[in-house]
């Protein structure tokens, strides 16, 4: 089997991964192919717990913008990341991974409430933990979620899937001479508003020293390859 570099990993997705080539709400097909890759790592004694966003369905800070009152809102994001986590859950049951959804706020018949302690254990069992709800407070971000998370989960990264293959000098998708860097610091990811994460998320791992392992989700075997220690991306380290 597989030696992997990492024992627990917290894998960051985004709700514009659900999306697929529609780009708004959620698209089987997409969440299949990412699904099938982290049911394959897990079976390798890999502990995976998940933050996904929900800027597929609903972003709080965009509605507000147009006049919606921003913590209604971000309720109504973060039940977004809920129907997110439920897509991937059963995604994932497809795939023969056994799994939990934790939310930061109760809705306790649709999934188990987050409590730290139970998390960990299901994580030590082999359970696919798939956080929901973001932080439960409005203002933040499932960025900031899943650096809270995978603080409080004691995981050894953050894998922070995206879709470019790492974090760039400046925008690749608009400049061709933009240039990847290998590794890079939190003051410089926040001093040059490199857009790795929010400025909240990159600042808590910084003050606790938690790597941001940045890679592009839609190349096949990539989840597999970071959790081996492959470089095939960014690593944001102090
Ligand atoms: N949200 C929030 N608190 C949290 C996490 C999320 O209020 O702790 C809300 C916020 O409105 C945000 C939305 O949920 O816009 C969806 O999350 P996010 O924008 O982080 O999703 P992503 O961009 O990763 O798809």
């Amino acid at each position: 089997m597989e030696t992997m570099r990492y024992s627990r990993i917290l894998l960051k997705l985004s709700g514009e991964a659900l999306a697929g080539e529609q780009r708004f709400g959620i698209e089987p097909e997409a969440i299949g192919q990412f699904a099938k890759e982290i049911a394959q790592v897990a079976t390798t004694g890999l502990q995976v717990a998940l933050v996904i966003g929900g800027g597929n369905i609903f972003r709080g800070m965009a509605a507000s913008a147009k006049g919606m009152e921003r913590a209604q809102a971000d309720y109504m994001g973060m039940l977004a990341t809920v129907m997110n986590a439920l897509a991937v859950q059963d995604a994932l049951e497809k795939n023969g991974c056994s799994t939990r959804v934790m939310t930061a706020f109760s809705m306790a018949e649709v999934a188990e409430p987050y409590i730290r302690r139970r998390a960990i254990r299901h994580l030590e069992k082999g359970r696919v933990v798939i956080c929901a709800a973001g932080t439960g407070n409005p203002y933040f971000t499932t960025d900031s979620a899943a650096t809270l998370r995978a603080l409080e989960l004691k995981c050894d990264a953050i894998f922070k899937a995206t879709k470019v293959d790492g974090v760039y000098d400046k925008d690749p998708l608009k400049f061709p001479d933009a240039v990847r860097y290998d590794t890079v610091t939190y003051m410089e990811t926040l001093e040059k508003r490199l857009g790795v994460m929010d400025s909240t998320a990159i600042t808590m791992a910084r003050d606790n020293n938690l790597p941001i392992i940045v890679f592009n989700l839609y190349e096949e075997g990539n989840i597999r390859k970071a959790a081996s220690g492959e470089n095939i991306g960014t690593t944001v380290q102090g």
